[in-house]
């Protein structure tokens, strides 16, 4: 596309860049009311650097999903566009469904994901203003005088570059877990990096095959080894899962030692069910008004629970004796534990990637996801300037960007993360997303340019009054 040193550019109402799970989710949230066939009117393009849309990285992790199997299909389930309600007969739609209401294999998720992505893609390259254009990495976004964005792309194969000229950019780029902040931040007490260099993994790469491998062989010639983990998200469960399993049959009394901070909060449908079980350790602002779960939002479910209600002895389960529960608050001595240890595994979470983001005369913009603990995207979706301000037509989505739930939501109020998952992204919070993408349209609409043919009322604010059957919250 690049023609001497001109570079070629291309208009569309909506560029989204990232085809992954969080980057489609908000198109297929809006597939079901026509709102993708006013978004597809207004022109719109999905640049993803990968050669494929819709997995992401989510099918890498070699461990179960954190959410019912059912909700990873409530996409195509009895859709009103067939292309996409077949999909509920792909071979991955079927395995995935054979798991019911219980946790599935994420690469099952992945493979699934790649359908939706596939037939998705297909639908927008069937419209003439669609173009889902892959293997192409999206290098800086720089605001246009007339108040849109101008966004550059390179071809990953060939280097050629084009310049996507859009009034709203939805970034959805993913996150990941940078070792500057285990060299700037301290963790249990002190910065593991660079100290711990040699004996130190993150998570991120713990959970897949690549890391397994690479576990097992660091623990090959240990007989007894000595394993941490740090954190207490369902991120940092998994990998003690993952460490277990890599011990095999050592002996291994307290082999295996997760580091966290706060209380590990367990998932219960109901009050009641949680002091039938003998857990006891919520108040009530641990408790969803909605759905009346407790620890709707911030509490661990499936694998990551079964393990935690035994190594905290709840209800009937048989702690495990290789693993030992080591709460930071309680027990200062962490960095004895530390220096002991052959594999540290730090599970401190994710920051999202994001994207260079320029003002019109070039100038690198300060955003919030740069600031300690700043998120990429405020309550509304949008990308929040370095004084937590949004940037007009620069919405985020995806893992990490700190979308919290708030209001019509639910969720317990004690909750102070943020959501990472998939059914609210195509659900709630995609719906809010493609409201403001349609917003954004309109405030930037040229007087003499028509309104698209299909236009369609502003769909309604997102409301989750109740849970629905495929929400995971029922799950
Ligand atoms: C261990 C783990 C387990 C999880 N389990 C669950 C679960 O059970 N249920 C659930 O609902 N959620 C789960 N999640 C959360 C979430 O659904 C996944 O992390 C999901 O993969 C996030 O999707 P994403 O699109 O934000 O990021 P990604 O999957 O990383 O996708 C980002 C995409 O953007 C592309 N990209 C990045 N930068 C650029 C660029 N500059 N230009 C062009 N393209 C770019 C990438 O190639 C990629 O395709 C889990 C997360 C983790 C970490």
């Amino acid at each position: 596309m690049r023609t001497g040193s001109r570079i070629d550019s291309l208009q569309t109402g909506v560029l989204v860049v990232g085809g992954g799970p969080a980057g489609l989710a908000p198109l297929v949230a809006a597939s079901r009311d026509g709102g993708l066939d006013r978004l597809l009117s207004e022109g719109l393009v999905v640049a993803e650097r990968d050669q494929t849309v819709g997995a992401g990285r989510i099918g890498r992790y070699l461990i179960n999903s954190d959410s019912s199997a059912d909700t990873f299909l409530s996409c195509v389930a009895g859709h009103p566009d067939p292309v996409l309600a077949r999909l509920v007969d792909h071979p991955a739609a079927r395995a995935i469904a054979a798991h019911g209401r219980d946790a599935v294999p994420l690469p099952l998720v992945g493979r699934f994901l790649a359908a939706l992505g596939e037939a998705l893609a297909g639908i927008i390259r069937n419209a003439p203003q669609g173009r889902v254009m892959t293997g192409r990495q999206a290098l800086w976004t720089r605001r246009t005088a007339s108040g849109g964005w101008s966004t550059r792309l390179r071809c990953v194969s060939t280097g050629e570059e084009v310049d996507i000229l859009s009034r709203v950019v939805l970034l959805a780029t993913g996150a990941d877990q940078p070792v500057t902040r285990l060299e700037q931040e301290a963790v249990a007490g002190r910065r593991l990096l660079p100290g711990c260099a040699d004996r130190l993994m993150q998570s991120d790469r713990v959970l897949t095959a690549e890391g397994q491998a690479e576990v097992g062989e660091r623990l090959a010639a240990l007989r007894h080894p000595r394993l941490v983990v740090i954190g207490g998200s369902t991120s940092a469960v998994s990998c003690v899962r993952v460490l277990l399993g890599a011990l095999g049959d050592r002996p291994g009394q307290g082999a295996v030692t997760l580091m966290h901070r706060h209380a590990l909060p367990v998932f219960y449908r109901s009050v009641q069910a949680a002091r039938d079980d003998g857990y006891d350790a919520f108040g009530p602002d641990d408790v969803c008004p909605v759905s009346g779960f407790v620890f709707r939002f911030g509490g661990l479910r499936f694998d990551s629970r079964t393990l935690v209600r035994r190594a905290l002895g709840i209800g009937d389960a048989v702690p495990d004796p290789r693993l030992r529960l080591h709460r930071l608050h309680d027990a200062p001595d962490a960095g004895a534990v530390l220096d002991r240890a052959d594999l540290i595994v730090s599970a401190v979470g994710y920051r999202p990637r994001g994207l260079p983001v320029l003002d019109l005369g070039g100038r690198t913009v300060g955003l919030s996801a740069h600031q300690p603990g700043g998120t990429l995207v405020g309550p509304r979706c949008g990308v929040l300037d370095e004084r937590g301000r949004e940037i007009a037509g620069l919405l985020g989505i995806g893992l990490a960007a700190g979308f919290r739930p708030g209001g019509a939501m639910g969720g317990e109020p004690s909750f102070a993360g943020q959501v990472n998952g998939l059914w609210l992204w195509q659900n709630d919070v995609g719906a809010l997303v493609v409201r403001r993408m349609f917003e954004r349209l309109d405030e930037t609409r040229c007087p003499s340019q028509p309104r698209p043919a299909t236009d369609l009322p502003l769909p309604p604010w997102p409301r989750h009054d109740a849970p629905t059957a495929s929400c995971p919250c029922s799950a």
